[in-house]
């Protein structure tokens, strides 16, 4: 049974919350093969690569630690992705009306995620064309700013009780019949 005191929100199985991550570790994998590809010297584009996934992973943890113990989906299964319910296992919850002063500190070292490997293949292409490398990149894009976002606002932030305070979702509409808590809260990933 659950306790979460916004029961009118779905809660979201283990199965759905892998499934939520799926476009942003698809997004990872690519940025790093775009390094990988775009620095021809070895064993510098292993290095880079590498360096991205680690920064995936610790944007995450960041997000985790930071931002997620002040949401109200702290530990619940209403949080899409899961990180809310791993958050509870790593740290004390804090106070939910301070999640909109703590978002930047949990969003920005995300951010370069999205640019810093559509950047290095855009300049390795200027370079020395490569059809592989142009692929990744129309595939990064797709994913990293036309998937994610799109399903970031319609499935977790538009079902999210905490949306209208929240500065990534705030302008996503609330769900036919749902009512906007006074908070904070949101969807990040
Ligand atoms: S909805 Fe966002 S901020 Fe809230 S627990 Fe989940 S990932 Fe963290």
């Amino acid at each position: 049974m659950s306790d979460d005191p916004c029961p009118e929100f779905p809660e979201y199985s283990t199965a759905s919350s892998a499934l939520d991550n799926l476009p942003f570790v698809l997004m990872v994998v690519l940025g790093a093969g775009m390094l990988r590809l775009s620095i021809t010297d070895s064993p510098a584009g292993w290095i880079w690569a590498g360096l991205y996934v680690l920064a995936g992973a610790l944007g995450v943890l960041n997000v985790m630690l930071r931002l997620c113990p002040y949401c109200p989906s702290y530990g619940k299964r209403s949080c899409p992705c899961g990180y809310g319910v791993i958050a509870a296992k790593l740290r004390k919850a804090g106070d939910p009306r301070a999640f909109a002063g703590r978002f930047r500190g949990g969003i920005l070292p995300l951010v370069p995620l999205w640019f810093i490997p559509p950047i290095a293949a855009i300049v390795a292409l200027y370079d020395s064309f490569s059809w592989v490398l142009a692929i990744l990149l129309a595939a990064f894009l797709l994913v990293g700013f036309v998937i994610i976002p799109v399903l970031s606002h319609q499935h977790g932030c538009k079902q999210c009780p905490q949306r209208e305070a929240c500065p990534w979702a705030g302008r996503t509409k609330p769900p036919v019949g749902g009512e906007a808590v006074e908070g904070s809260g949101g969807h990040v990933s």
